[in-house]
Formats: structure tokens, C-alpha cells, sequence
């Protein structure tokens, strides 16, 4: 297995090289993977459960859980990365036009120390 920081481009080429390795394609239906990737949020979701804020903050920097969010995350990345493959979504452009539409929604002198909705601001 390999240990190195690959960035999204590569990831996407190694996720496809396993897919492909298994004939899986064929089950990645668009609306299944989208569904796949909410099935690891909730299993992200789940590591919550019944745990006190601040007791669950606390553990998620420590072994096991630390482990099991690291997983759970990448879970949630990979779908991510399949559902952008498929339907020509660039993330890292998607996700800075996002970040820049939400410096629209909601300037800091309105926005700052509320937790208030732009609608609302
Ligand atoms: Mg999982």
C-alpha cells in the first residue's frame, strides 16, 4: 500500500485504476455514488453518536478515533472524487468560486460573531 500525498488528479487516476482492476464501473451508477457518499457521511455522522461535544472533540485527535475519522473521511473524499470524475467537476476551481461566492454572501461587517443565515443578514 502506498504512504505518499498524492493530490486530487492523481488520487482520481488510482481510484479508476481499482475500479477498472474489478470491472466496477458498471455498478457506479452517478446516483449510487452520490448515494455511497452520503452513506460514508453518515458513517462520519455516526462516530458522534451519543457523545458529549466536547468529550468528542477531545477524542477525535487521539487514536482510535482519530484513526476511524481519518477513515471515514477519506471514505467521503473518494465518493467525491468518483461523482466529480463522472460528471467533469473540477473540485479545486468548484470549491474556490464557492468560497468565493460565500465572501459575497456574507461580507464580515454584517457576518462576523453571528451565526445568522445571509438571507437574514
Ligand atoms: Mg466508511
Amino acid at each position: 500500500m502506498q504512504h505518499n500525498n498524492p493530490g486530487l488528479e492523481e488520487l482520481t487516476r488510482q481510484l479508476l485504476e481499482f475500479r477498472d482492476a474489478r470491472d466496477w464501473r458498471q455498478f457506479h451508477s452517478l446516483k449510487d455514488l452520490i448515494l455511497s457518499l452520503n452513506l460514508e457521511a453518515g458513517e462520519l455522522l455516526e462516530l458522534s453518536q451519543w457523545k458529549p461535544e466536547q468529550r468528542f472533540e477531545e477524542e477525535a485527535t487521539a487514536d482510535p478515533m482519530h484513526q476511524r475519522l481519518q477513515e471515514e473521511c477519506a471514505d467521503v473524499l473518494l465518493y467525491l472524487l468518483l461523482i466529480a470524475e463522472r460528471t467533469g467537476i473540477d473540485l479545486q476551481s468548484a470549491a474556490a468560486n464557492k468560497i468565493a461566492a460565500n465572501h459575497l454572501k456574507y461580507p464580515v461587517e454584517k457576518s462576523r460573531g453571528t451565526s445568522t443565515k445571509y438571507t437574514e443578514l
